[in-house]
């Protein structure tokens, strides 16, 4: 049972920043306005995020890491937002299969904290009291110790901090009042050091630059047939003096970060259609849409695939909405 749990697990987090992504997922979801990641060897050695949110309660500790575990805890009463996004509910569980999970938690109004390790999706431990500021930190060491071949990849592959800056970046774009860092072990300075602000145009000016902002429009759209069905975007985009080798691409659906490839490569098509110059285009836009038209994969190894009527159609009940995935982080 426990090479299948490996197995399942491993499909969910593909790779260091697949954990980095759902524990900075959880960190905002727990209502942090800091945010703070660090990272050694890619990830491979050691992820640990830390944040100034509500904390987990000590009695919801011993199912934390448990499969599904989402609305069995008591600190989660919002199910609108679990439906609205497909949540799993196993990211913390998967990472206890394939490394070393400890956490260290403090809810409001306590006198110290709790810390307790996980392994296989159980307490390796009773929650020892310790010290503790506010909130939660989340420490995943020897990611994928049990998987040789995956471990072997990543460590040819190409190390995979650029791609948790990448995310880190993206989230802090979009929740401006959450101050998200992301720095290498032992590093003073921090790669990502989002602020917060009030100003989305600030956010991004923070993260990619002065020179980025000077060259973005803002977008807005919004479409409202019925009280109940409210098609919303907005966003920004890139103008003609905009040069970019690699396109930016930041798509929020429902405040959740996720993947859109056939919105990618339209974007990119146009923009090579009408543009002097070639250069890619930098994105950010957020979507709201009633939830029963965005269907995000459940299974994560399965890649995105999109109706792309379904985004401009988006208001109208009858189709059969839009399909995004959970970015992979590959
Ligand atoms: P999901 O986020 O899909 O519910 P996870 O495995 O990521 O599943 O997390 C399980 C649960 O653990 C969350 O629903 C939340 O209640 C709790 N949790 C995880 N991380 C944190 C955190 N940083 N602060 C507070 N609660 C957390
Ligand atoms: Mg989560």
């Amino acid at each position: 049972e426990s090479v299948v749990n490996r197995i399942a697990a491993g499909e969910v987090i593909q790779r260091p920043s697949s954990a980095v992504k759902e524990l900075v997922e959880n960190s905002i979801d727990a209502g942090a306005s800091t945010v703070s990641v660090t990272v050694k060897d890619g990830g491979l050695k050691l992820i640990q995020v830390s944040d100034d949110g509500h904390g987990i309660r000590c009695e919801d500790l011993p199912i934390l890491c448990e499969r599904h575990t989402t609305s069995k805890l008591s600190a989660y009463e919002d199910l609108q937002t679990i439906k609205s996004m497909g949540f799993r509910g196993e990211a913390l569980a998967s990472m206890t299969y394939v490394g070393h999970v400890t956490v260290t938690t403090i809810t409001e109004g306590q006198l110290h904290g709790y810390r307790v390790s996980y392994r296989d999706g159980v307490m390796e431990n009773d929650p020892k009291p310790c010290a503790a500021v506010k909130g939660t930190q989340v420490m995943v060491e020897n990611l994928f110790y049990n998987m040789v071949a995956r471990r072997k990849t990543l460590q040819n592959s190409n190390d995979d901090y650029p791609k948790i800056v990448d995310f880190i970046s993206r989230f802090a774009v979009h929740h401006i009042n959450v101050n998200l860092s992301c720095r290498k072990h032992g590093a003073n300075r921090a790669d990502v050091h989002s602020g917060t602000t009030s100003s989305r145009l600030d956010a991004i000016r923070n993260v990619y630059g002065a020179s980025v902002v000077r060259d973005l429009m803002e977008i807005q759209v919004s479409d409202e047939n019925a009280v109940d069905e409210i098609f919303k975007m907005d966003g920004f985009i890139s103008n003609a003096n905009y040069v970019a080798k690699k396109t930016t691409m930041i798509l929020f659906i429902n405040d959740r970060l996720v993947d859109c490839t056939s919105l990618k490569r339209a974007t990119e098509f146009v923009y090579s259609a009408i543009l002097p110059q070639a250069s890619k285009p930098f994105i950010y836009m957020s979507i709201n849409l009633p939830p029963e038209h965005v269907d995000v994969n459940i299974h994560p190894t399965k890649k995105e695939a999109l109706n792309s009527s379904a985004l401009t159609q988006a208001n109208t009940r009858k189709d059969k909405g839009t399909e995004v995935s959970t970015p992979t982080g590959e």
